[in-house]
C-alpha cells in the first residue's frame, strides 16, 4: 500500500516539455507525483485521488483549466484542495481570473525553478533534499 504521510500532487499539464521539467522539481521533495495531460482527465484524478496540492495548466487541449477549478471548486470533496495555477507569462489577467474562481495562487511558464520550490513548500511543507 502507498504511505499515507506521503502527500500526492496532481500535475496538469499537457506540454511534455513542462510536465518533465515539473517531474523533475517536484523529485525535490517529499511527495507522490500523479499526472493529467487534458481537463477531462484531471476532473477525473482530482475526484478519484483527492490530492494534497493541484498544480493546474490553464489552457488544455480540451478546454480551460479553469473550469476544472470552478468544477472542483463546487465539489465538498475537493472544495479546499490547495491549487496553483500554472499560466503562461503572455496572458494578462489570467493570474486575477484564476484567484477569482477559486486558485490558492499561481506561477507563470516559464517556471521558474525558485519561485516553483517555495510555493511547493508552502503547501506541501519542507521536507529533506530540499536543502
Ligand atoms: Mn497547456
Amino acid at each position: 500500500m502507498a504511505d499515507p504521510t506521503v502527500p500526492t500532487v496532481l500535475v496538469v499539464e499537457d506540454n511534455a516539455t513542462n510536465m518533465a521539467l515539473v517531474r523533475a522539481l517536484l523529485a525535490r521533495h517529499r511527495c507522490r507525483v500523479a499526472e493529467a495531460t487534458s481537463a477531462a482527465s484531471a476532473l477525473e484524478e482530482a475526484r478519484r485521488l483527492l490530492p494534497q496540492l493541484i498544480l493546474m495548466d490553464l489552457q488544455l487541449p480540451d478546454g480551460d483549466g479553469l473550469e476544472v477549478v470552478r468544477q472542483l471548486r463546487a465539489l465538498p470533496d475537493s472544495q479546499h484542495i490547495p491549487i496553483i495555477a500554472l499560466t503562461a507569462h503572455a496572458m494578462a489577467g489570467d493570474a486575477d481570473r484564476a484567484r477569482a474562481i477559486g486558485c490558492d495562487d499561481y506561477l507563470t511558464k516559464p517556471i521558474d525553478t525558485r519561485s516553483f520550490g517555495q510555493r511547493v513548500e508552502r503547501y506541501l511543507g519542507k521536507t529533506e533534499g530540499e536543502r
